[in-house]
C-alpha cells in the first residue's frame, strides 16, 4: 500500500462565515463536497497565532506547550517564539518523523530549527538590515538543497517584502507547490496569513477580505494541481483549517499608562524608564500583566480590578494566573490576564495617553484583532478532504486541539499526551 500523504494548510484567521463566499467558487465547492466540515473550532486562550499553532500541532493547551504569547515575555520584546525548542511537548511532526515519514514545512509558526523537519522553510524574518532572507532561512533550518531547489526560485516574492501580504502568501503557496513537485513529502505543513493581515487592516468582514478569499481559493487550487501532477491527489488527505477568528476593534488602550499613573512605572527627566515594578504585554484583545517586584502584586491586582470596575479602560475581566489555568488551561510566567470588552485592544506601549489611534503596523492595534477569549466573535473552521475522511459530514463544533490527534490517528501516529481527542465521526 502507498504511504498516505497529508497536506495541512492553516489559513490564518479564516472563519466559518468565509465558507459562504468560498462555496460560490466551483473549485472550492467540489472540494468541499468530497470532505467533512467542522463548522466551528474552539481555539485556545489567548487566541494568538503562535500559541494557537503550537496547540494545533501538538493537541495540547498552552499550559503544556509553554507558548502563551506570540512574543517573548520581556517588556516590548520584538522577538517571537520562532524556535521549535520553545514548544515543550511532542508534536505531530515528531510523531511523523518517528514513524519514518518525510516532513516539509512552509511558515508553520514556531518550527524554526526543528530537527524532525526534512525540508524546513520556517516562519522567521530578518532582524537587521544586513541579514538577508536567505541568511534567516539557513539559520532556521533550511538545508542548502531547500535553499537551491525551493527558496531561491521563489525569493522574488518575499525578499524585499518580508511580512507583507499578499507577497508572503505567494511565497508560501509557491514553495508548498514546489515542495510537492520536487520532493513529494509525506507531510506538508503550510501557514499563509494574508486573510489575517487584511482583517487587521480593514476589519473582519469587508470587500478587501472577500477579494483575498479569491486568492486563497486559487492558491489552494494550485496545491491540488501539484498533487494531481505527481499522481498523489487520491492518496492525500488535505486539511484546510485556521487558528482563530478576529473581532472588530473601536479603540486601543495602553494599560501601561495605568501602571505609570499608579507609580509602578516611573520615568526620568529624559523620558527613559527609571523603575518598572510591573508591566503589561498587549496580546491584542487581551493582555498579560507581569509583576517584576512581587511586593507590588496586590497593588497591581487592585489597580486592574478597579480599572475593570470603572468601565473606562475596556477591561472585561482581570484574571489571576491560577484562575486562567483552572478555567481554560492557560499558564505562563505572567501574574494576571486582562480580557478585553470585545471592542478594545491592548497595546504594549506607554506614553501620555490611555488610548491611541489605530496603528496597522502592529497586529494588536489595527481595525480588527484577536487574542480574545475563544468563544467570542466569528470562529475558526476546518475542512478535511481525502481518502481518510467521509464526504458530506458536518460537525457543529470541536476544539482546535482535536486537529493533531485526529491527523495522528489517520496517519497511524502516536500522540499520547495530547489533550484533544480524535474526531471519530468524520473518519472513513
Ligand atoms: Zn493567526
Amino acid at each position: 500500500m502507498k504511504k498516505r500523504k497529508l497536506v495541512l494548510i492553516s489559513v490564518d484567521a479564516m472563519v466559518k462565515e468565509d465558507f459562504d463566499y468560498l462555496l460560490t467558487k466551483p473549485f472550492f465547492k467540489s472540494l468541499f463536497e468530497k470532505g467533512s466540515w467542522v463548522k466551528t473550532l474552539r481555539t485556545i486562550y489567548p487566541s494568538l497565532t503562535y500559541p494557537c499553532h503550537c496547540s494545533m500541532i501538538s493537541g495540547c493547551y498552552p499550559e503544556k506547550t509553554g507558548v502563551y504569547n506570540n512574543e517573548l515575555d520581556e517588556y516590548r520584546s520584538k522577538l517571537w517564539h520562532w524556535w521549535r525548542k520553545d514548544i515543550k511537548v511532542k508534536t505531530l511532526v515528531d510523531a511523523a518523523k518517528e514513524a519514518g515519514c518525510t516532513v516539509a514545512n512552509v511558515f508553520w509558526p514556531c518550527l524554526a530549527g526543528d530537527p524532525n523537519i526534512d525540508y524546513n522553510i520556517a516562519e522567521c524574518w530578518s532582524m537587521t538590515p544586513d541579514e538577508s532572507f536567505l541568511d534567516v532561512m539557513r539559520k532556521c533550518g533550511a538545508t542548502e538543497q531547500v535553499v537551491t531547489d525551493i527558496i531561491s526560485s521563489n525569493l522574488h516574492f518575499i525578499e524585499k517584502h518580508q511580512r507583507q501580504a499578499p507577497r508572503c502568501d505567494e511565497f508560501v503557496y509557491a514553495c508548498g507547490r514546489d515542495l510537492i513537485l520536487k520532493y513529494n513529502p509525506d507531510v506538508l505543513l503550510m501557514h499563509p496569513a494574508h486573510v489575517d493581515a487584511k482583517r487587521h487592516y480593514n476589519g473582519v468582514f469587508n470587500n478587501h477580505v472577500t477579494a483575498t478569499l479569491d486568492l486563497v481559493c486559487y492558491w489552494i487550487e494550485k496545491i491540488v494541481w501539484a498533487l494531481e501532477e505527481i499522481g498523489e491527489l487520491d492518496n492525500t488527505d488535505i486539511v484546510i483549517t485556521s487558528d482563530h477568528g478576529q473581532i472588530d476593534i473601536k479603540r486601543t488602550c495602553n494599560p501601561n499608562r495605568l501602571l505609570e499613573g499608579a507609580g509602578l512605572i516611573t520615568y526620568d527627566a529624559q523620558g527613559n524608564i527609571e523603575t518598572m515594578r510591573a508591566y503589561v504585554r498587549g496580546t491584542g484583545a487581551s493582555a498579560q500583566v507581569f509583576v517584576k517586584d512581587k511586593t507590588a502584586y496586590e497593588e497591581t491586582y487592585r489597580l486592574f480590578c478597579e480599572a475593570q470596575a470603572s468601565g473606562l479602560y475596556g477591561i472585561e475581566r482581570c484574571y489571576k494566573r491560577e484562575e486562567v489555568k483552572e478555567l481554560i488551561h492557560l499558564d505562563g510566567d505572567f501574574d494576571f490576564v486582562l480580557e478585553g470588552d470585545g471592542y478594545t485592544a491592548f497595546a504594549d506601549g506607554e506614553g501620555d495617553t490611555y488610548f491611541t489611534p489605530f496603528d496597522t503596523s502592529d497586529y494588536r492595534t489595527g481595525r480588527a484583532t484577536h487574542g480574545h477569549y475563544p468563544d467570542k466573535g466569528p470562529q475558526p473552521t476546518m475542512l478535511l478532504v481525502g481518502p481518510d475522511f467521509k464526504a458530506g459530514v458536518q460537525i457543529e463544533r470541536r476544539s482546535t486541539l482535536d486537529t493533531a490527534p485526529t491527523l495522528a490517528k489517520v496517519l497511524g501516529l502516536n500522540l499520547p499526551d495530547a489533550d484533544g481527542t480524535v474526531i471519530e465521526e468524520i473518519l472513513a
